[in-house]
């Protein structure tokens, strides 16, 4: 089967293509015949052996797909040949992917393959965040960076079914225009000048209760100061790649929290990982939820979708398409 093999850490041209035989399923796996795959800024970090789990080189990437399961592991219920479904795994870059049958998730008949390879990373991560670490309230503010993103455009939707009021922040006009349309109140330049005193302005002075972190770096210290009293910064990501610096003590004064919050522990917690079907299954079947699809690439051209998002001219998930 045709796969992107990484040999050894790198960006965009650590990526080629090859040939590899097709994985054979494990007790309590399935294979799926890939028809797209998500693209996250995770995969990035993975290929350079900059992420939170450590890469052992050679590896295929990719941890998000849809596409039809065509065989069993052992011990596999619920679950049948022939399905259309959506999966969290990993070697998703290949024509064929393995995932953990508890991974595997139903989703709309309606939706194209790309808008299912687009769901789980993203609509977990922003339920999770905004939900359990971040314990929202109807009627709070939340600042999004990035919000023209993969996870930035679910976490507007997410936001919105929550009765959140959304400021979204994006690096350029158009992409705040879709933040517009997917119901941000407010919609920022994240380079203009005195972006602090805007966000205040924007919430009647108030500052945000929450504030989804995904950059990191240098801003980390302008996100701090963006906080309501008793507000809530969640680090999620930090797509700068550097380091950011704090005085914890800052924190006192407006008895703030800093929370951080990574999907993958969640995806083995039962109880988290019904609450988030409970909550995201009726917004999907309603259409309320839809993710959005940014540029298709055919898997060949991985180097080039990894450079498209590194550039920040995506919008919504990239897919890779075998
Ligand atoms: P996106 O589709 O949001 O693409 C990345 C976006 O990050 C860019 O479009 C860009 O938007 C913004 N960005 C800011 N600074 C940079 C930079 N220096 N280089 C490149 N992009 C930059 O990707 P994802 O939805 O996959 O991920 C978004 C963030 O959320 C990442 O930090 C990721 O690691 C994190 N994440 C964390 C998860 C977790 O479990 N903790 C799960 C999922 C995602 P703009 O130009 O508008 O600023």
């Amino acid at each position: 089967m045709k796969a992107i093999l990484v040999e050894q850490p790198g960006g965009p041209e650590a990526l080629r293509l090859a040939d590899l035989p097709i994985p054979r399923p494990g007790p309590q796996q399935v294979r799926i015949r890939v028809e797209a795959a998500g693209l996250n800024f995770a995969d990035i970090l993975y290929v350079a052996g900059e992420y939170l789990t450590r890469t052992r080189y050679p590896t295929v990437p990719g941890m998000e797909f849809a596409g039809v399961i065509e065989e069993l592991g052992e011990g596999v219920k619920g679950l049948r040949v022939g399905q259309r479904v959506a999966a969290l795994g990993s070697g998703a870059f290949a024509e064929y992917a393995l995932a953990s049958a508890q991974a595997v998730f139903a989703v709309p008949p309606q939706w194209s393959a790309a808008e299912a390879a687009a769901f789980p990373v993203s609509y977990l991560t922003a339920f999770f965040a905004l939900v359990v670490q971040g314990r929202a309230q109807p009627g709070e503010w939340v600042l999004i960076q990035a919000a023209a993103g993969a996870l930035g455009t679910a976490a507007i939707q997410v936001a919105r079914a929550l009765g959140l009021r959304v400021v979204a922040l994006a690096s350029r006009e158009e992409k705040l225009e879709l933040c517009r349309r997917l119901g941000a109140e407010v919609a920022l330049l994240s380079t203009q000048e005195n972006l602090v005193e805007a966000v205040k302005e924007a919430t009647g002075g108030h500052g945000v209760d929450l504030l989804m972190e995904v950059v990191g770096g240098d801003g980390f210290a302008q996100s701090l100061r963006m906080l309501a009293y008793r507000g809530r910064l969640l680090v999620i990501g930090s797509a700068s790649r550097s380091l950011a610096q704090m005085h914890p003590v800052a924190l006192m004064k407006g008895n703030q929290s800093v929370i951080g919050v990574w999907l993958t522990p969640f995806l083995s917690d039962p109880k988290a990982m019904r609450e988030a079907t409970e909550f995201l299954s009726p917004q999907l079947a309603s259409g309320q939820l839809r993710p959005i699809v940014g540029e298709r690439f055919p898997l060949e051209e991985a180097a080039r979708a990894f450079e498209f998002i590194l550039s920040r001219r995506n919008t919504g998930k990239v897919i890779l398409e075998p």
